[in-house]
C-alpha cells in the first residue's frame, strides 16, 4: 500500500531534478550509442520520479568493509555499482556499547543506542531467548520503530532475515510488520522471497538481513577464502535486487540503504570486541531513486568523520548503522522514530539527486 499523498511533503528536488535530468537525457541521447542512451534515459526517468517512495534496508551481517576494497570492482561488481552510483562511506560505525548482531539490528530499526538506562533499547542479548519477550520489556519503557511509524501512517512493511532471533521484531511491534520471512542461514531463499514481494506488494519499508558473511566468518575466519566466497555470493544476491530495481516499473521509486551490524577481525572468528576497529567499522551506502554519487559525509555536514576511532555518544556523531531508521523515514517523507537518538533532529540525508 502506498502512503497517502497528503502525508508526503513536496520535495523541491523532484521537480528541479526532473528538468535537469531531461536535459541530461537529451545530451546522453546525442552522444551515446542507441542502446546505452535508451538505458540511460530509462534510468534518468526512474530517478526523476519519486512520487511513491519505497525503502529497502539491507544489512550484510558481519561485513567488514575492507573486503570491498580488497576484492574490488572485479570481485564484487554489484556492491561496487552501488558505490559508483550511490552516496556512501566505508567509515560508518556500529553501536558503541556492543558489536553484536541483535543489539545492532535493534538500533537500526529503532534509531536508539543500546543502554536502556540512557534511553536505549536494552537488547543486549544475541540469541533466541523469549525473555524478555519484547524490545519494550528489555528497555523498561515504550520503544517505537521504523516499522511502527510507517504502519501508524497507513504504510506497509516487511522483514526478511536469515536468523530466527529476528522474530523479536514482529513480537515487539505486532501488526506493524506486515510480512515476516525467516529462513535460517538461507540467504538465497530470503532474497527470492523479498524480490517477489517487493515487486508484488508495493511495501513502503522492507528490511532484509543476510547472514552468510557472519556465518562463514565464525566458521572459517574473517577475510579467509571462505569469507571472500560468501561475500561474493552476497554480491550476486544484492545484484539480483539491483537488477529488479532498474527493470521493474513498480520499483521506480525504490531507494536501497545498505549497512552492516558489525565487522569482524581478520584472521579470527570473532567480532565481539567493541574496541577493535575491525569490529566497529561498517559501510553505509544509499543507492537508487533520488540518490546521486556522493560521499555521505560531504552531503551531511552535521555528521563528523570518525577517523579511525569509535566516537562516544557525547557530541557530534559519525554516520552509524543506527541511522537506518530515521534516514529511511526521511526518504518516505515521514517524521523520525519517537524517542530515537540517531538523526532525530536532522536525519541523515541520502537523496541528493537535485
Ligand atoms: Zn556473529
Amino acid at each position: 500500500m502506498a502512503l497517502p499523498a497528503a502525508l508526503l511533503p513536496p520535495r523541491p528536488w523532484r521537480r528541479a531534478g526532473a528538468v535537469l535530468l531531461c536535459v541530461a537525457a537529451l545530451v546522453a541521447a546525442a552522444t551515446l550509442p542507441v542502446a546505452a542512451a535508451d538505458a540511460d534515459r530509462a534510468d534518468l526517468a526512474r530517478r526523476a520520479r519519486a512520487d511513491d517512495p519505497q525503502v529497502l534496508a539491507i544489512s550484510l551481517d558481519g561485513l567488514n568493509p575492507s573486503v570491498l576494497t580488497r576484492l574490488g570492482r572485479a570481485g564484487l561488481p554489484h556492491l561496487w555499482r552501488m558505490l559508483d552510483e550511490g552516496a556512501w562511506t566505508l567509515e560508518a560505525r556500529s553501536q558503541v556499547e556492543l558489536t553484536l548482531t541483535l543489539p545492532n539490528h535493534t538500533s537500526m530499526v529503532t534509531g536508539r543506542r543500546v543502554d536502556r538506562r540512557r534511553g536505549g533499547h536494552g537488547v543486549t542479548w544475541n540469541d533466541d531467548r523469549r525473555r524478555p519477550r519484547t524490545v519494550q520489556r528489555a528497555a523498561g519503557h515504550p520503544v517505537s520503530s521504523v516499522f511502527s511509524v510507517v504502519a501508524r501512517r497507513g504504510g506497509s512493511t516487511a522483514l526478511y532475515s536469515t536468523k530466527t532471533k529476528f522474530s523479536l521484531f514482529p513480537r515487539s511491534w505486532p501488526g506493524a510488520v506486515d510480512r515476516t520471512v525467516i529462513r535460517e542461514e538461507d540467504d538465497a531463499a530470503v532474497v527470492a522471497a523479498a524480490r517477489a514481494d517487493l515487486v508484488a506488494a508495493d511495501r513502503d519499508f522492507t528490511f532484509l538481513h543476510l547472514g552468510a558473511a557472519d556465518q562463514v566468518g565464525h566458521a572459517s575466519g574473517w577475510m579467509s577464502p571462505a569469507y571472500d566466497a560468501a561475500v561474493r555470493r552476497l554480491d550476486h544476491l544484492v545484484g539480483q535486487v539491483l537488477a529488479d530495481a532498474r527493470r521493474e516499473p513498480a520499483l521506480a521509486d525504490l531507494t536501497v540503504l545498505l549497512t552492516a551490524d558489525h565487522g569482524g577481525v581478520p584472521g579470527t572468528r570473532d567480532h565481539a570486541d567493541r574496541r577493535r576497529r575491525a569490529d566497529y567499522r561498517v559501510p553505509f551506502v544509499a543507492w537508487g531513486a533520488g540518490v546521486a554519487p556522493a560521499d555521505v559525509y560531504a552531503i551531511n555536514p552535521g555528521y563528523v568523520r570518525p577517523g579511525r576511532r569509535q566516537p562516544d555518544l557525547a557530541g557530534r556523531q559519525p554516520v552509524r548503522n543506527g541511522d537506518v531508521a530515521n534516514a529511511s523515514l526521511r526518504l518516505l517523507g515521514l517524521p523520525p522514530v519517537p524517542g530515537s537518538l540517531y538523526g532525530k533532529k536532522r536525519p541523515l540525508e541520502v537523496a541528493n539527486a537535485a
